[in-house]
């Protein structure tokens, strides 16, 4: 195991940490608002972000979620990791750099699912940062049992028709087309139910009914669309995937996107650490330095073991899909989700109390990082679940205990002991005696 990093991607590292400080993170004091990322009309915006996005093309660090076969210029998870923890520290750098959710997951499976005119169609502009696209699952009264989706589509001729709500479809106001997961096959067993659409934002019939507003947007600036898909009209054509395919999608992008944001959590984190560090050796109280205090060495500590341990966790995780068959990581994934929020939850929250009265503001990247908390352990599922799915792959490993007491009772593992090993004790015993 080689923990150390070839020495020429050090350098687009190193390009990139140096890039995103002076160029990238500018737009994030330029443009706070969480929608100005997604708007392509926003010129003002985009007159800034086309020359940056050249630089970084020029580096061949564009679009790298995406492997070469499936059209992206990728470099593998694990090198995508490491420039994840560099993106992470900056709303923006995501966009300049072609890796913007939920656009990456939603190529990731036009890569993996389209025909090539689909390819051609949607993910061929989405690649190039000329559109946004909207991924449309959540329903009002359902989220994370996607068992309990209503929103339906059946064929009509040569059409299939869309009807149903969905809810925080983000980004579907700027979106140029939606991959819409309807009921087909209600007489499936539940995961075979399900078939995925992709409906262009012109098409009539898409309703949004509300742009809610995350508690970390300004309340005008909802980006989370609640749909509602009336008898929304699509060809044949429209079906990504096969149908009854959609659970299995689904996944296959959920996978990347989990494992993307835990990327980049690394990074935010890393900026709160060091917005620590500064603030332990710049502040004073009672003669000394806080840094001087020990329960802010505590804390200090505390967050920098939990963080290399995360990041560790991130990047073995990273390192088993490059290397290991399609799907083995799903648990290593769920891993880093659960991780992810609370890591996240604990080093902000420190990195907030030691910059006190300051820290509760708005004046320091902190407060928009604390109202993420919430956030990033419900979005992409909530922590619960994927808690679940990971005692339950470890569990199908376990088998009962072989009697009344357990395998490791020491009672019985001693009388093993002497079992294996008695008669030699008791020769050389008698071997002292003589
Ligand atoms: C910022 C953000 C962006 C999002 N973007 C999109 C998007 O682009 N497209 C999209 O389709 N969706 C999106 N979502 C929706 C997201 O996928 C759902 O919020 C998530 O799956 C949870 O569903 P829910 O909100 O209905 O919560 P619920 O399913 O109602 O869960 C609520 C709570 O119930 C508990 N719970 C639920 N299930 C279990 C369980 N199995 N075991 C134990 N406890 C459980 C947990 O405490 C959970 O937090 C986004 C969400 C957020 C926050």
């Amino acid at each position: 195991m080689d923990f150390r990093v070839e020495p020429e991607f050090q350098q687009k590292l190193d390009w990139m940490s140096e890039f995103i400080r002076k160029e990238v993170e500018p737009l994030d004091l330029l443009f706070p608002r969480a929608s100005e990322m997604y708007d392509t009309t926003n010129r003002k915006a985009r007159a800034l972000i086309k020359p940056l996005r050249e630089q970084v093309k020029a580096q061949g660090l564009w679009a790298c979620h995406l492997p070469p076969q499936l059209g992206g210029k990728g470099y593998g998870q694990l090198k995508l990791a490491l420039m994840n923890e560099i993106i992470g520290r900056c709303s923006w750098a995501p966009t300049i750099f072609g890796c913007a959710a939920p656009d990456t997951g939603n190529a990731e499976i036009l890569a993996l699912y389209g025909t090539p005119a689909q390819k051609k169609r949607y993910l061929q502009p989405l690649l190039d940062g000329e559109i946004v696209s909207c991924f449309s699952m959540t329903e009002p009264q359902a989220g994370a049992d996607p068992k309990e989706f209503t929103c339906k589509a059946w064929r009509e001729g040569e059409e299939w028709v869309i009807e149903g709500e969905k809810w925080y479809s983000s980004n579907a106001r700027f979106a140029s087309f939606l991959i819409v997961m309807a009921v087909t096959n209600p007489e499936n067993p539940p995961h075979e139910r399900m078939s995925m659409f992709i409906v262009p934002a012109a098409t009539p019939g898409i309703v949004i009914k509300r742009n809610v507003a995350g508690m970390n947007d300004d309340p005008d600036d909802g980006t989370q669309a609640y749909i509602r898909y009336d008898r929304v009209r699509v060809p044949l054509d429209a079906l990504l995937g096969k149908p009854g395919e959609a659970f299995k999608v689904a996944q296959a992008r959920l996978g990347g996107g989990r494992i993307h944001h835990a990327m980049r959590t690394v990074g935010v984190c890393n900026r709160a650490l060091e917005m620590m560090l500064e603030r332990a050796v710049s502040r004073r109280t009672q003669g000394r330095l806080l840094a001087d205090h020990q329960f802010v060495k505590g804390m200090i500590a505390d967050s920098a073991i939990e963080l290399e341990q995360f990041r560790l966790l991130v990047l073995k995780t990273a390192w088993i899909i490059d290397n290991e068959p399609h799907g083995t990581a799903r648990i290593h994934i769920g891993m880093c989700k659960v991780a992810m929020a609370k890591v996240y939850h604990d080093v902000v929250e420190r990195a907030v109390h030691l910059h006190g009265a300051l820290g509760t503001s708005r004046d320091t990247p902190l407060a928009k990082y604390w109202m993420g908390i919430p956030m990033l352990a419900v979005a992409d599922g909530p922590t619960e679940v994927h808690q679940v799915q990971v005692a339950n792959a470890l569990l199908k490993t376990a088998k009962p205990a072989p009697g009344l007491f357990p395998s490791e009772y020491i009672p019985h593992k001693r009388e093993a002991a002497l079992e294996r090993f008695g008669s030699v004790l008791d020769g050389a015993g008698a071997k002292e005696r003589e």
